[in-house]
This record gives structure tokens, sequence and C-alpha cells, in this order.
């Protein structure tokens, strides 16, 4: 049957699946990490991007708050570069329970979470954005981090170590024999090529549609669909995450982006991971929340409305939404359905993916015999930028620009900063919202993983700052006709770009963002001749 052989194939290409590739790797097994979108196609790109410090989930979940905030600081220090160290509040309105803030002090002291309490006017000095009906405010170890780019270093480090990773191909079809797992057929969703793969194990990462995965085994797992929903404002309101200091609930987490911020999120349950929407109403009420934390919250715009779907383990089918763990469940499916071959990860956060990873890994190289211990407690994913390299870096790009561009690019900045050196016109911004430089679109348009225009966006933040790629994204078309790999027309890689970012555009089009909405689409129509394609 087979043309290809691995130990190990695992599906999705999210936190989840990077992770448990690079660990596998790093223990010498040989795996193939399958991806049916690009890395980050699922519910890794559509969060609110906040490296937990576990203060939410203290009082509730003390297992919960106690791994958030042990990853936390392992990955500030293995990934500097994918996070950044914003810090965070937790902040308590008249509305909420006095007695609350007792009970979550010393919940997140018994976690080990440090906090501490803040001079609330001095608070509201610093952020004027803030509610001045404030009534007691304490700092946490939260943090931003940016998924793509968290993503991608575990694949590049994954591959160093001789790992192998296939975007567009989506697992079809699960083969067994004699009661174990022989292989997989993936197909390439842009070209509908099939492979044929003999592995001794599948793992299974793919988050919300894990229950589609064990399907193809014939086997059952129970996932609740919990669709979140996002807002994105033009603005970086505070320099910290803001939290609401009651029990977990709608709207209540502001997260600083770059030059924006996240306000989230709902909890709705949802049928089909591929297919859902934002609601007018999801937006409004999320407003309403956000206003009260945020009182000059309507004086921003909102660039755009976006929702991911949390894959929660379904424990007791009777809970649903909140109530269900956040922690995650490691589904040894030779123990529970007689398949030997195939382990589930599901539920999770973000933050914890690491962990996720090496209790998943555990078990797989137990099961292959391997005895190699992880190692992904000590090893950096990254290394910090040369100084002498970020002094050319700046030379070519300016300042902000080679500081962002080395952020991203990690190894690779050094290319980047030669192309430029060597060719002035790539030292052009193309993206000015994000500082993203001809030279770094045309590097990550070559790197053969790079499809679509959305591919090149998710890498280098391209059209992802405030204007949302009405100017970049024709300027990135021309550097893409250069790599053959880009087959089809300018116009219909266009369309694809536009149509992605236009979906979470059209829940909040009023005032200045409608304003916004017409500039792009007179850009697009009429000098493109957009409208006229299907
Ligand atoms: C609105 C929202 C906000 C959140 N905020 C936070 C936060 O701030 N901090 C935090 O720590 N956590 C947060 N979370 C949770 C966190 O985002 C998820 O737990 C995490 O991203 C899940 O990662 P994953 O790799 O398990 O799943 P995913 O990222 O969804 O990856 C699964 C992948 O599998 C792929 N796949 C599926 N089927 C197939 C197939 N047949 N073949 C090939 N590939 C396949 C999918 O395309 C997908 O890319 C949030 C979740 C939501 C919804």
């Amino acid at each position: 049957m087979a043309t290809e052989r691995v130990q190990v194939v695992v599906i999705g290409g999210g936190a989840t699946g990077t992770g448990i590739l690079r660990d596998l790797a790093m223990r010498g097994i040989s795996a193939l990490l399958v991806e049916q979108g690009d890395l980050a196609h699922g519910t890794s790109s559509r969060f609110h991007g906040l490296l937990h410090s576990g203060g939410r989930y203290a009082v509730k979940d003390k297992e919960a708050a106690k791994e958030c905030i042990e990853e936390n600081l392992l990955l500030r220090r293995l990934a500097p570069d994918c996070i950044e160290p914003t810090g965070g509040l937790f902040a308590q309105l008249p509305s909420d329970d006095p007695a609350y803030a007792e009970l979550w002090v010393k919940a997140c002291a018994e976690a080990g979470i440090e906090t501490e309490e803040l001079d609330v006017k001095g608070l509201l000095k610093k952020y004027p954005v803030l509610s001045p009906k404030i009534t007691r405010a304490f700092t946490v170890p939260d943090a931003a981090v940016d998924g793509f780019r968290l993503l991608w270093s575990n694949v590049h480090s994954a591959r160093r170590y001789g790992a192998q990773m296939a975007n567009y191909s989506k697992l079809t079809a699960v083969y067994r024999s004699n009661g174990r797992v022989a292989g997989v057929e993936i197909t390439n969703t842009l070209t509908g090529e099939t492979r044929q793969i003999e592995c001794e194990m599948v793992i299974n990462a793919a988050g919300a549609w894990a229950g589609e995965v064990t399907a193809l085994a014939g086997l059952d797992v129970s996932i609740i669909k919990d669709k979140g929903t996002l807002l994105a404002f033009n603005h970086r309101l505070t320099n910290q995450v803001v939290n609401r200091l009651r029990p977990p609930g709608d709207a209540d987490i502001f997260v600083p982006h770059g030059t924006i911020t996240l306000l989230g999120t709902t909890s709705v349950g949802v049928d089909d991971p591929n297919s859902f929407k934002t609601t007018d109403k999801e937006v409004q009420d999320m407003l309403a929340v956000g206003r009260e934390m945020m009182p000059r919250i309507d004086d921003y715009r909102i660039i755009r409305a976006f929702a991911g779907v949390r894959p929660l383990y379904q424990a007791d089918k009777g809970a649903g939404g909140r109530a269900v763990t956040r922690n995650f469940a490691l589904i040894d499916h030779e123990q529970r359905d007689g398949l030997t071959g195939l382990i589930s990860i599901v539920g999770g956060k973000f933050t914890t993916f690491r962990l996720m990873a090496e209790k998943t890994v555990d078990l797989a190289a137990k099961k292959l015999g391997n005895s190699t211990p992880c190692r992904t407690k000590e090893e950096p994913l990254s290394a910090a930028q040369p100084a002498e390299l970020l002094e050319r870096g700046k030379k070519v790009f300016g300042v902000p620009g080679a500081k962002k561009a080395a952020e991203r690019l990690g190894q690779d900045f050094a290319k980047v900063v030669a192309e430029a050196e060597k060719d002035r016109a790539k030292r052009r911004m193309f993206c000015e919202c994000e500082m993203v430089s001809a030279a770094e679109i045309d590097h990550v348009a070559g790197d053969g993983d790079s499809k679509t225009l959305s591919d090149i966006r998710r890498k280098t933040r391209m059209g992802m700052g405030t204007c949302q790629g009405i100017f970049c994204s024709y300027r990135t078309l021309g550097a893409m006709s250069d790599h053959k790999q880009f087959t089809g027309t300018h116009r219909e890689f266009l369309a694809e770009f536009l149509q992605n970012r236009w979906r979470g555009v059209r829940a909040v089009l009023w005032g200045q963002q409608l304003r916004e909405a017409q500039l792009s689409s007179e850009i697009f129509c009429t000098l493109f001749g957009m409208e006229r394609m299907k």
C-alpha cells in the first residue's frame, strides 16, 4: 500500500500538534505532521493570544491555574520572541462581588501566582481609558503570545531534528490491520492528490475536529464545540492585559497585541467547526460588557470580529460551555477501544500546549519502546538575535522595522537582512502598519510552505494592522509572482485574501469602520475590478 513510512503521523497543525511534532522529533521518533490548511488554520489563530497567568482559573480550577503559571514561566524563558511580557491586571467594579477579591487573592497564592494590589488612582492616571469606578486592582504575570510565530517556531525546530510537515494535506482515511493502526491516506487540499503513509501510530491533535478524525478510524470521541467571539480594536488601549475580577464570564478580557487590542470572549455551542458566524447580537453584547471596564470604548474603531472554537472534552455529556473543564484529556484508544496505535489529545489551552505535548509523547514513546526523556522544558525554542546582526538590520529597515522583523523571522532574519543589504528595493516597507519589508515578504513567499496571500499574512502580520491590508495586499502580490509555487492569477490570490478579511468586517460595519470599508471597497472594486470576481 504505502510509498512512504514514518513511525508517527500527527494530525493537526495547531499549538498541540506542532508541540507534539517537536517533542517526538527531539526524542528521535520519526514523525510527519499533517494539517488540512496552513499552520494555525484552526483555533490556534482564532484565540485571545493570552498566555494565561492562571489567575482566571485560580478560584474554580486550581489544577488548571497551576498548569498555566508553570507553563507561562517556562515559555517566557524558552520562547521569548513569541511572547510579549505585558503583565496583566485584574480589576473589580462596584457591580462585582467584593468578597470574590479576597477569595481570588488566596487562590492565586495557593496556585503559585504572584499578585500585587495596585493603587487605583495611580492606575487610572496611567490608563485613563479604564473605568473611574474601579474599586480594586491587582497585577498578575499574564502575557501576550503570538500564536503564528510560536507554531512556526515549533515546526522549524522539529524540522531541524528531522521531522516533516505537510500543510494543505487532510487526513482522509485511517488504515487498520489486525486491531492496529497500519497507516493513513492524506489528500492535498489544493491539488486533490493523495498519499499513502505507513505508520505505527497516529496522534490525533485535531482540536475541534478530533471527533471527525477518530470517526475515520471507526471510533467515537465526544467533543463540545464551544464558539468564542473576539473583537479587534484599532488601538493599543492599555499596555497590560486587563481582566475583570469576578468569576469568568463573557467579554471580560482585553489583550494588547502590537498596535491593536482584542476583547473577548463568548461561549456558545456550535455543531460544525467549519461553519459558524459571529452575530450582531454577540458583538453588541460584548461591547455592553466591555464598556463597563472601558467606558470610552466606542471612541475606537473595531477593525474586525472573529471567532474560534474551543475543543472541550465532554467527559460528562450533560455539561455544557463554561461548566466543562478547560483541562485536557489524553485518550489511549488501545486501552479504551482496543485499537493499538491511536492516541487522541483533546481540550486544554494554548498556554499549556507544551505540557500537553509532553504528556502525549510520554505515552507514545512508551508504546514505541523509546525511553528518551522529554527535553522541551530545557531546550529553548529559538535563540536571541546577535547584537551585530540587529545593528545591520536597523541600517536597512530602521529601528522598529528591524526589531519587529527580527522577532518574526527568528533564524531567517540574517538571510532577509543580507537580501536587503544587496538590493535597496527590498528595504521598502510593503506593510507600514506592521513594518513588513519587501525582503521579508519575498523570503516568506519563497519558503516552500506558503501557498496563498493569507499564508504570508499569518507569518509576517502583513495586513493585520490597523489598515487591514488595504495597501500591502496588492504590493505583496507583486512579490509573489517571482515564486513558481503560486499558480493561478493574481486576482484569484487577491480574492482569497479579501474574502478572508471581509468575513470579520461584516459584523462591525458602522461609524469609522464603515467609512474604512467603503474606501477599501472603492480601491479593490474600482481600481482592480474585484467586483467582477465570483
Ligand atoms: C475565542 C477563544 C479564545 C481563546 N483564548 C485563549 C487564550 O487567550 N489563551 C489560551 O491559552 N487559550 C485560549 N483559547 C484556547 C486555545 O485557543 C485552544 O485550546 C488551542 O488553540 C487549541 O489548539 P489545538 O492545536 O488543540 O487545536 P487547533 O489549533 O484547532 O488545531 C487543530 C488543527 O487540526 C487540523 N485538522 C482538523 N482535522 C484535520 C484533518 N482531517 N486533517 C488534517 N488536519 C486537520 C485543523 O485544521 C486545525 O488546524 C481560546 C479559545 C477560543 C475559542
